[in-house]
């Protein structure tokens, strides 16, 4: 079997800050991680390789220091890496990041499985999985709490609020990984040396590599356009219900409640 994982490196959220004045992410100086979501999909992937031998890459679009993320996916196991960067790519929205990892994933070919994690804690929109499977043109499910393998398919606990659906799926799929589908496993002292020592080369595509069309790339080929973002001022608002008896400043409270539309 052949996995590939999406991994996205994103910013520690907890460090995250806002430049008020321009209104877009401080990145200097912030640590840097595994989108947490990518390391559910790698432990999934990497449990498949431990159970039936499948050779497992990673695919991180981003800068060159996404290239940390995929040194790190290594150290954790995973047999092959590539890094999606080119100028060309900067600004892409969901639907043109997805274009260009359906793309470098076509690139890279010959795939069983693809799994994403459901949600970046940056961008957070959770689309780019779902996205990557229709330019694929690939079943998809999301969600994926537990997977097994039996032969060519795949069993597939999918959760909702209202219920986890059991799924039986054939291959190529793609899945995208909640925390509740495994513990990430830490990398091992072998997996770092092979990561750090060079023994596993972390292959580049740009965009002469890949067969995309260059008006679906990037921020002018991106349908959608951040115009601001911002930290909302928390504000606090409180007025004492006053009344003689309990119950007149309950029946207070309730009209106020009603007004507001809150009831
Ligand atoms: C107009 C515009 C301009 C933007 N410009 C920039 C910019 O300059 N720099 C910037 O960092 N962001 C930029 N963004 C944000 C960027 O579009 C999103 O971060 C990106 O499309 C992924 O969306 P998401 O983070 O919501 O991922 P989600 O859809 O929440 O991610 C789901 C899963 O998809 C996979 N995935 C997502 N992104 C990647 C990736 N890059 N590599 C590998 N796997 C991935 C992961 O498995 C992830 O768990 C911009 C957004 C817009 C709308």
């Amino acid at each position: 079997m052949k996995i590939i994982v999406c991994v996205k490196q994103v910013p520690d959220t907890n460090e995250v800050r806002i430049n008020q004045e321009t209104g877009t992410l401080i990145r200097e100086g912030v640590p840097s991680i595994i989108n947490p979501d990518d390391k559910n999909a790698l432990e999934a992937a990497l449990v498949l390789k431990d159970e039936t031998g499948a050779k497992v890459s990673v695919v991180s679009m981003g800068p060159p220091q996404a290239t940390d993320a995929l040194k790190e996916a290594i150290a954790m196991g995973a047999d092959h890496a590539y890094l999606v960067s080119d100028r060309a790519f900067g600004g892409s929205d969901t639907w043109a990041t997805a274009t260009i990892l359906a793309a470098a994933i076509e690139k890279i070919g010959d795939y069983d499985l693809i799994l994403c994690g459901r949600q970046a804690i940056d961008g957070d929109t959770a689309q780019v999985g779902p996205e990557i499977a229709e330019f694929l043109g690939i079943p998809q499910i999301t969600y994926a709490k537990h997977i097994e393998c039996d032969g060519e398919s795949l069993n597939v606990t999918r959760f909702t609020e209202t219920g986890d659906y059991k799924i039986r799926t054939k291959l190529p799929v793609l899945l995208t990984a909640i925390k509740e589908l495994n513990e990430p496993r830490f990398p091992t002292v072998q997996g770092i040396f092979r990561a750090y020592d060079g023994d596993v080369e972390i292959n580049m595509l740009g965009l002469s590599d890949l067969n995309v069309d260059q008006t679906q790339i990037g921020l002018k080929g991106s349908p959608t356009n951040v115009y601001r973002s911002f930290v909302p001022v928390k504000s606090k608002q409180s007025e004492i219900i006053e009344g003689n008896t309990d119950s007149e400043k309950a029946e207070t409270l309730i009209e106020k409640l009603l007004q507001a539309n809150l009831i």
